[in-house]
This record gives C-alpha cells, structure tokens and sequence, in this order.
C-alpha cells in the first residue's frame, strides 16, 4: 500500500494547531481504514522559526502519536514557499505521495481523500482548487484575482484559484527538487513538471484561529515573486516601448518639420523636439535591448531542468 505524508507549513500557529492535528489525523486513520493508503502514513509539522509555543506543541504531538505526527524545526523564518520545500524535500523518501496543506486548515481536509483516489488513477500532481470565494473579503478577493490575470499575461502557467494545496508524487517531487532556484514560486513551478494532473474542487473556509500570516506587503511580494521568476516579459514590453517611441519620434518629426516650414515656431525647438523624442527612443530601446540578454542570462542562471521524462519504452538490449 502506498504511504502517505502530509506537509503542514507552520508560523506561529500554536492556536490552531493541536486542532490541526486532530483534524489530519483522523482524516488519515480514515483513509488507512479504506485501505486508501499505508498504516504508517504520516504528518510532517515543518516549523518555520516559529515565535510562539508552535514547536513545543508539535514535540508535544509528536510523543502523544510517534509514527503518525513528525516535526521539522527550521532554524529561523525563511517563509511559505521555503518552509514547504523543506518539508517536501525532507519526505521525498520517506513516501509515495505527499500532501501539503497549510496549518489553519482554511483548505478541505476531506477533499485529501479525492486527491488520493485520483492519485490511484495514475495522477502525478492533484491540484486543490477552491470553488468561489466567497469567505474572503471583497479586497483579497479582488487583489487574488488580478494576481492570477497578470500572471497569465506574463505568459506564466499557474492553475487558477489552486494556492499550496496539492498531491505529489514522489516521482513528482524528486523531480521538483532538481529545481534549485532561490526566487522560488511553487505554483509556477508545478506545472513546469508536467506528468498527469487533475483538480479536485473545494469550498474554502475561513481561518480557524488567529490572523493571517500573509498581510499584504507578503502577498504583493509574493507575485513579484511570481512574475519575475517566471517571466522576462516586463523586458520586452520596455523593449517594445522603446520601439513604439522611436517610430513616435517620426511622427513628431514630420510634426515638427511641417510647424517649421510654415514658420510658427520658436528657433532651435525643432531640433531640441527631434531630439527629446527620437533619444528617448533610442535609450529606451537600448535597455530594453540589454535586458534582453539579462534575462537570457537569469534563465540560465536557474540550471532549471531542461526536460523530464515521463515515460521510456525499451526493448531488450544485447551486448
Ligand atoms: N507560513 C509559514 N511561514 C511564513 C508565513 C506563513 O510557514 O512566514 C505558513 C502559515 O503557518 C500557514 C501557511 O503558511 O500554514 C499559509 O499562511 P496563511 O494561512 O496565514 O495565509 P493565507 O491563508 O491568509 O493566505
Ligand atoms: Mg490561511
């Protein structure tokens, strides 16, 4: 049978985690009763430099159940996205799929069980999606939406309304982890890996407990993140201002060549204008131009890898 871990985030989530944890535990007690999933699946608690009892309450957990809770303590705050690396990473051996979810459990623990069959089915990824979002207020709602739009102009894949709530495989994951960039966008990566997916759809419920650990300078970070780790678009579109200046600067010229000739203008303003124009145009083509080659060199500086074989059909070789 095959087991299970599951990957919980944790900052300074000593209100909601004892419940967290029952929640979690029950969820896998019943899986493993259908036979869904092995007898020795397991939660991995990842504490991200947690301030509060967060850490004492998992050691606390981790010696009331010792095979079912597991604790990771991070030396000091690194974030969402690493913290959840590092519980992935950690588990990459240790089982056959893993679920991760975050600590305040807004994210449908029962809809874990959809995931696991559609895991059965042969998926690789199951991607947790939220139907509406209605729970959240009117200004996360509006802010989260045009962060998904900006991100599919920039040319980036993401799955709409799906946030860290997801099954891998470990093949999955062992394939994730040879993505070694620092600017690091889960989300954006997943589907880079691209072996068979499916989305599980799910009502998001509000937090349990305490307050929300990504205030808003986090979230705009966060699709900075987004943005420019996936995306060199922003040069281009510099590039193409540039382009778009210069071929201003003609008009401006036939503009300022026709005020010259039909003697309404100022002496030496027809120059200056042509100038202005047309070396506005030409820096900003430069930049662009420039750019152009940073961020062919930030694309290989990722080593990302180049492709990720899904499946190889080989016949006997002799020697
Ligand atoms: N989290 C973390 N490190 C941080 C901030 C948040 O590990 O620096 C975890 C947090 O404990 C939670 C998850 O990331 O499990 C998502 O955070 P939160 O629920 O506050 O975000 P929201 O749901 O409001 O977007
Ligand atoms: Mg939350």
């Amino acid at each position: 049978m095959d087991r299970l871990a599951v990957v919980v985030p944790c900052y300074n989530e000593e209100e909601v985690l004892i419940t967290s944890s029952k929640a979690l535990r029950n969820i896998l007690d019943n899986m493993i009763s259908k036979g869904k999933i092995a007898q020795d699946s397991f939660i991995l608690f990842v504490n991200d430099g947690s301030k509060d009892r967060t850490w004492e309450l998992i050691k606390e957990e981790h010696e009331n159940y010792p095979n079912q809770v597991f604790g990771c303590k991070l030396a000091t705050n690194v974030g969402h996205q690493f913290a959840l690396t590092a519980g992935l990473l950690s588990v990459q051996e240790m089982c056959d799929m893993v679920i991760s979810i975050d600590a305040d459990l807004q994210d449908d623990v029962a809809s874990m069980e959809e995931m696991v069959d559609q895991y059965h089915k042969g998926c690789d990824i199951v991607y947790g999606v939220r139907k509406a979002r209605t729970t959240d207020s009117f200004f996360k709602r509006v802010t989260a939406q045009s962060f998904y739009k900006l991100l599919e102009f920039m040319g980036v894949k993401t799955v709409y309304n799906h946030a860290d709530f997801r099954l891998m495989s470990k093949r999955a994951v062992r394939e994730f982890a040879k993505y070694k960039e620092y600017n690091l966008y889960l989300r954006g990566i997943v589907p880079l890996l691209g072996y068979k997916t499916a989305c599980v759809y799910y009502d998001r419920r509000e937090r349990m407990a305490g307050e929300s650990k990504y205030p808003l300078k986090k979230m705009l970070a966060l699709a900075f993140e987004g943005v420019s780790s996936f995306s060199i678009k922003p040069i281009s579109m510099v590039m193409g201002l540039g382009i778009g200046i210069m071929f201003c600067s003609v008009l401006a010229a036939i503009y300022a060549l026709i005020s010259y000739v039909t003697g309404h203008v100022e002496p030496g303003w027809t120059s200056l204008i042509l100038s202005v124009w047309f070396l506005g145009g030409i820096q900003l083509f430069a930049i662009g131009l420039i750019g152009k080659y940073i961020g062919k060199i930030y694309i290989e500086v990722k080593h990302r890898p180049r492709y990720n074989i899904d499946e190889m059909l080989i016949g006997e070789l002799k020697d």
